[in-house]
């Protein structure tokens, strides 16, 4: 008997949910925003009170602040756990990198549920300036101002930069020169950083932010010349802060510890030279996506713990041989902070090639062909699965030549094609139970995979699976008890071929298919994206005009849970006026255009015509469904007297 056991195993969830997801005993995915069982929240519940509360349709994105709560402390912890451990004699303090996340709420969780780490903002652009300086940073937190700067970037930071505790990184060398100049005009004194180029490179997909080549950062003798103007100036006191960023998601500790020593090393030097306080280790804490703790692009090879371990180790070992005062470190995950907290909710609204759904009896006057396919379906089994496929393909060729030469028609050309269709798939699953991997039986498994449509942009919604092929683990949110009988892929509502989810957590390459439950015409299916909290959100993009999905936050408390906030989605309106449609006017215009184009229209007509567009403008961008009320492929029914797989 399937239990849950062996859908969480199927599903790899203990894997990457870190403890956050889980199934309980009605089969139901289970979010445990605090990794405390007695406040979990049963998806199915929570969809529940979404559809009865009749406001918001689906795809809706959830978010559990607590779980950005938790990995600050867990962060946060880690690290204290590690100065503990090695008795370093210094301090951490966290930074969240606004590009990973610039959406408001998830900073003001993150301002407030950091406060007590002094956690501070990290931003790279005058935008994410302007928006960090918003949300009412307290003084002990850093600013930590990168990217490329011009005058406006840097005098406002400078403007500001004793009411907020702001530092400039230097990630270019020619940037110095401006800062100093503005500060002098401004009259302040700045607070400086320099961002290295260190030879250790990442590893993985975003190996070319580090290393010689990377767009950011100094060279050594860049560097060096830094800190000589400075001197020259009398402001090496100024320089505050060695920072370095290697790249994102690095999945293999080996790299961090390398670039640790380098960058410890280089700080050490400078430490001799100017009165440095923070060294900032960047970002590049890998979250296991797929759960296969390897080094492969979406997963980790190490625990947070062993990597806070490398950092503060490696920096109190150079400081202690240097001799040199130990800095306070700066750590800017961002990706680890973020990804856990929110996930996406669709449903499947359908299936795309189901050939097998329209099945008309055989007749008498039927080609010979028919009758054998009809054969080969009802005798198929383990022991000759393999010569019925191949009889079934000369079948369904005979077919198609009869066809071209006018001896059949276009009845029995379909009735050929749903039986060869119905062999196919049970000659799959019979090479899947006799553990068939022949290339042949390979490609027939792919072949006859259901397609599942998703209602939700890939891009719009997940757009690293598009771009750089990250793996998003994806499963069904309910059902978990059942065995999942069919396998198959998810393709979202996009008219775009690339917006199909191609990779499925549960081993270290990614797995082709995902098992699914067989739809019912009574219930709706749901499934969920995880994992998206970071930079999905604003890489996200409107192909096809798809919009934000409406979004529901959910906090657990007291063995209860309740919905804290909801931000509404975008309206095909704002999608339009996004692109410069002007939607003011437009129905009038609309209306005009229908009474120039048609001598005579009747009244009735044309407020028809303005419900619909007054409807279609103010509606969601998805597909809306109604609860339970949508129609569905239907299974194959009993064929040639035989019951269906
Ligand atoms: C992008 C970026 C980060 C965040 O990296 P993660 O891998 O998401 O933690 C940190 N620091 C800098 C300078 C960045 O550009």
């Amino acid at each position: 008997m399937w239990n849950i056991e062996d859908s969480l195993e199927l599903y790899g969830i203990e894997n990457w949910g870190n403890g956050y997801f889980s199934i309980n005993d009605k089969g139901n995915i289970v979010i445990v925003p605090n990794k405390d069982r007695s406040q979990s929240v049963d998806a199915m519940d929570l969809i529940e009170e979404i559809e009865r509360s009749n406001d918001l349709e689906f795809p809706v994105l959830l978010r559990f602040p607590q779980i950005l709560e938790d990995r600050i402390n867990e962060i946060t912890g880690a690290f204290l756990g590690a100065i503990g451990e090695f008795s370093y004699n210094g301090t951490y303090q966290p930074i969240f990198p606004m590009k990973v996340n610039q959406r408001k709420e998830v900073i003001e969780y993150i301002i407030k549920y950091g406060e007590k780490y002094r956690i501070g903002l990290e931003v790279g652009t005058k935008a994410e300036l302007l928006a960090a300086l918003s949300l009412g940073l307290p003084k002990e937190a850093l600013l930590i101002c990168n990217g490329y700067k011009d005058e406006d970037y840097l005098r406002l930071a400078l403007s500001i930069h004793n009411v907020n505790n702001i530092i400039i990184v230097v990630d270019l060398f020619e940037e110095i020169h401006n800062i100093l100049r503005y500060a002098e005009q401004m009259g302040v004194t700045p607070r400086i950083g320099m961002r290295l180029k260190l030879f250790a490179r990442g590893s993985g997909r975003w190996v070319e932010s580090g290393g010689e080549s990377a767009k950011f950062g100094l060279s050594t003798s860049e560097a060096l010349e830094l800190m000589r103007i400075l001197r020259e100036k009398g402001l090496l006191d100024s320089l505050k802060m060695i920072h370095f960023h290697i790249g994102s998601q690095i999945t293999d500790i080996r790299t961090i510890k390398n670039a640790m020593n380098e960058a410890a090393r280089i700080y050490a030097k400078a430490r001799k030279v100017a009165h440095i306080e923070y060294l900032n280790v960047g970002g590049g804490l890998s979250v296991d996506y797929n759960g296969s703790n390897t080094a492969t692009p979406s997963s980790s090879n190490y625990t947070l713990q062993e990597y806070a371990n490398d950092v503060v180790y490696t920096v109190q070992k150079i400081c202690e041989e240097e001799e040199v005062a130990c800095p306070t470190i700066v750590s800017e995950s961002g990706r680890a902070i973020a990804a856990y907290h929110s996930m996406l909710i669709f449903k499947v609204i359908g299936r795309k090639n189901s050939k097998d759904s329209l099945l008309r009896a055989p007749r008498e006057e039927d080609p010979i062909q028919i009758d054998d396919l009809c054969s080969a379906f009802k005798e198929i089994n383990i022991d000759n699965y393999k010569e019925h496929y191949h009889d079934a393909l000369q079948y369904r060729d005979e077919l198609y030549d009869s066809f071209n030469l006018g001896n059949i028609g276009l009845e029995e050309r379909a009735k050929g094609e749903t039986l060869f269709w119905l062999v196919c798939k049970k000659a799959a699953f019979l090479a899947k139970q006799a553990e068939d991997e022949s290339d042949e039986f390979q490609e027939l498994k792919k072949l006859v995979s259901q397609k599942y449509i998703g209602n939700f942009s890939l891009f719009q919604s997940v757009p690293d699976m598009w771009g750089v092929e990250q793996i998003f683990p994806t499963i069904p949110l309910h059902r978990l008890n059942e065995m999942p009988s069919e396998r198959g892929r998810i393709v979202d509502i996009t008219c775009d071929s690339d917006g199909e989810i191609k990779r499925y957590a549960g081993d270290s390459e990614g797995r082709e298919y995902l098992e699914m439950h067989t739809l019912m015409e009574s219930e709706d299916y749901y499934m969920g994206i995880f994992l998206l909290g970071a930079y999905q959100d604003t890489l996200g993009d409107f192909h096809n005009l798809l919009g934000s999905a409406h979004e529901v936050h959910v906090m657990a408390e007291g063995g209860e849970w309740y919905i804290c906030q909801k931000v509404e989605g975008d309206t095909c309106r704002k999608l339009l006026d996004f692109f410069n449609y002007e939607t003011k006017d437009y129905i009038w215009e609309i209306m005009d255009r229908c009474v120039a184009k048609k001598e005579c229209i009747h009244k009735k007509e044309l407020e028809q015509i303005e419900a619909e567009l007054n409807r279609t403008l103010k509606g969601y961008t998805y597909f809306i469904t109604k609860p339970n009320g949508h129609s569905k492929g239907k299974d194959a029914e009993n064929v040639c007297g035989v019951m269906k797989l």
